[in-house]
């Protein structure tokens, strides 16, 4: 049974939050999503100022502890001192979070994603249409929805990645519903609340892996 005295002083008001994001990791880990030290979580614990519950940098998505998050502010800062180094992409956490609408968001390093942004990369993206699974999207009513899967390419500079996201989520520009992908590396997806990020990881997932699979068939 959950056992308080596991958590940092800081982080007791936002038990279940930790508990369930360590549950994220196992899950996507056993999936193959999330292995090794790859991947991060967050979700938004206050709104006003906006504050996110990050996973810590470089620690192992299948065993998370609970001493293995950070406290960051809207800009990906700490919110307070002595806590771990938080994942090196907190900013597209913090930038993905500044939708009033966002709860949590999650980001995994599978093997169709990182496969697939590599072929689908000159494109600009990857168009996911057609499938009855897509209504797994919150919103999406019909199988024959369109659903654009902006590709990145990869870059340590996350300040610049996060603004070449941003830039790309601007009226004028192809809008992104539901997510992202980087280059050769992995997808980010979002939700108001963790179930409904996880669904989404869930769904883009499963396409993917068709659309993989279909190509090499
Ligand atoms: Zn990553």
């Amino acid at each position: 049974m959950s056992d308080i005295e596991d958590f940092p002083k800081h982080l007791l008001p936002y038990r279940d939050q930790v508990d369930s994001l360590r549950e994220v990791g196992r899950l996507f880990w056993e999936r193959g999503w999330s292995v090794g030290t790859s991947s991060n979580y967050s979700v938004v614990v206050n709104r006003d100022p906006l504050q996110l519950l990050v996973t810590a940098s470089g620690k192992h998505k299948g065993k998370l502890t609970r001493q293995d998050f950070v406290l960051v502010d809207g800009s990906g800062l700490p919110v307070l001192p002595e806590q771990p180094k938080s994942s090196a992409e907190t900013l597209l956490h913090c930038l993905a979070a500044q939708d009033n609408s966002v709860g949590a968001v999650l980001h995994t390093h599978s093997v169709w994603s990182t496969v697939l942004s590599d072929r689908f990369a000159p494109q600009g993206g990857i168009l996911l249409q057609g499938y009855e699974m897509l209504k797994g999207l919150s919103g999406v009513t019909t199988h024959e929805h369109a659903e654009w899967l902006p590709i990145f390419d990869n870059t340590q500079d996350i300040p610049e990645l996060a603004q070449r996201v941003a830039a790309n989520q601007q009226p004028d520009h192809q809008p992104m519903h539901h997510g992202y992908i980087i280059r050769r590396h992995g997808i980010y997806t979002w939700g108001a609340d963790l179930d409904e990020a996880f669904r989404q990881i869930e769904i883009f997932e499963f396409l993917l892996e068709c659309i993989g699979r279909s190509a090499s068939m």
